[in-house]
């Protein structure tokens, strides 16, 4: 299998994230390098659909390296999730003879890696979403970007809240997941951090600010993730908001709170040090497995190392940690599977709750 590899293809997918270039470069030098041809699938999936592929030589990709969004552009292309659309897929790889794919993106674009794969079309998957919400990595691609935005942006909230004894609420993106709102929360010094995975005392945190104004802190930051649940109909960090003033005011001990969403600007942006890092890691060792015969599985970071993982075992996990297995998703794994995947879930949740701790700890 291993040299029957003679040209690979490369897509961005999903959501973007700072990064994703990077790797496109990382992987197509490294393969270059082998003597492989790389093509670019350009808009993800749907460029696979629609044939919009072109070839990646070195002079191409050097300054991939810095570049913010995806420079292969992602789509979210509900065809691919087709019988129709995955044939045109299938029959544009054997069209264009490209031998394998390495797809950059997160759990959804790993669920067309595998029907890839699954249809002779060899896949390896790169995790890249702010949110890093993937548990079966310890990181992906644009999480430290994103964290770092976070800070630019909450200090600057932060030399303004001082200046008028304010305090400002930021609504972190995540989706679900409440990984970046908790460590930009730490490294933000927020006096209060609400993320969905923890148990958060509303009245508590209130008390918590209400105590530290009256013994003399001039301004505060909150980190709300978006994914906290809403209330009284609207998002969670705009109800706090209202609520602070509405409550301090009353009580004539006004605390002047703002709320600030940066939404998307934090998607963008180059990326930092740690995200190119980890793209050239990611890459390599993607690049290594597709000539090593390897297909269906996504590269992942624990402790430190960059290990492989199937992508159905990665997918499984994640929904196990996130409470959303269906009915019958564990019945291909074995027992032994089964317990192994309960006790790393346990250990997500225990890495969470240690920080989350820390954030109060903190706060
Ligand atoms: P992300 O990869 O960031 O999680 P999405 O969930 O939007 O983003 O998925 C990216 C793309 O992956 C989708 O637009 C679609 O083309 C493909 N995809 C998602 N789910 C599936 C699926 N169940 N089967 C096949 N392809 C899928």
């Amino acid at each position: 299998m291993a040299n029957t590899i003679k040209k690979i293809g490369v897509l961005t997918s999903g959501g973007d994230a700072p990064g994703m270039s990077t790797a496109v470069r990382a992987v197509a030098l490294a393969a270059l390098k082998q003597g492989i041809e790389v093509v670019a699938i350009y808009e993800g999936y749907k460029g696979l659909i629609y044939n919009n592929i072109k070839p990646l030589k070195n002079t191409d990709v050097l300054n991939f390296i810095n570049a913010g969004g995806t420079t292969l552009l992602s789509d979210r292309c509900d065809e691919f999730k087709t019988e129709e659309g995955m044939a045109k897929a299938i029959a544009t790889c054997k069209e264009e003879n490209i031998d394998a794919i390495i797809a950059i993106g997160g759990d959804g674009t790993f669920r067309g890696a595998t029907d890839l794969s699954h249809r002779g079309i060899p896949t390896i998957g790169i995790p890249a979403t702010i949110d890093n919400d993937i548990t079966s990595t310890d990181y992906a691609l644009g999480f430290d970007t994103a964290m770092n935005t976070n800070l630019m942006l909450g200090d600057r909230l932060r030399d303004t809240c001082w200046s008028h004894a304010r305090c400002n609420v930021i609504e972190i993106m995540g989706r679900g997941a409440g990984y970046l709102a908790l460590q930009s929360g730490i490294a933000l010094g927020a006096t209060i951090v609400a993320i969905p995975e923890c148990d958060f005392d509303e009245e508590a945190a209130i008390a918590k600010l209400k105590a530290a104004r009256a013994n003399g802190q001039r301004s505060f930051i909150i980190a709300v993730a978006e994914g906290f649940p809403e209330k009284d109909g609207v998002p969670y960090g705009e109800y706090l908001t209202k609520r602070i003033n509405t409550e301090t005011k009353a009580e004539g001990a006004w605390i002047d709170t703002k709320f600030c969403r940066p939404a998307h600007m934090v998607r963008g942006g180059a990326p930092t040090l740690r995200d190119r890092l980890m793209a050239a890691q990611f890459a390599e060792k993607a690049v290594e497995l597709i000539l090593a015969g390897k297909s269906d599985c996504v590269v992942c970071a624990r402790n430190g190392e960059i290990v492989e993982t199937d992508i159905s075992y990665a997918l499984i996990l994640d929904r196990m940690y996130k409470g959303k297995l269906k009915d019958g998703d564990l019945d291909k794994f074995s027992e032994e599977q089964v317990e192994a995947m309960k006790a790393f879930c346990a250990m997500r949740k225990a890495e969470l709750d240690k920080m989350y701790a820390l954030a109060n700890l903190l706060a």
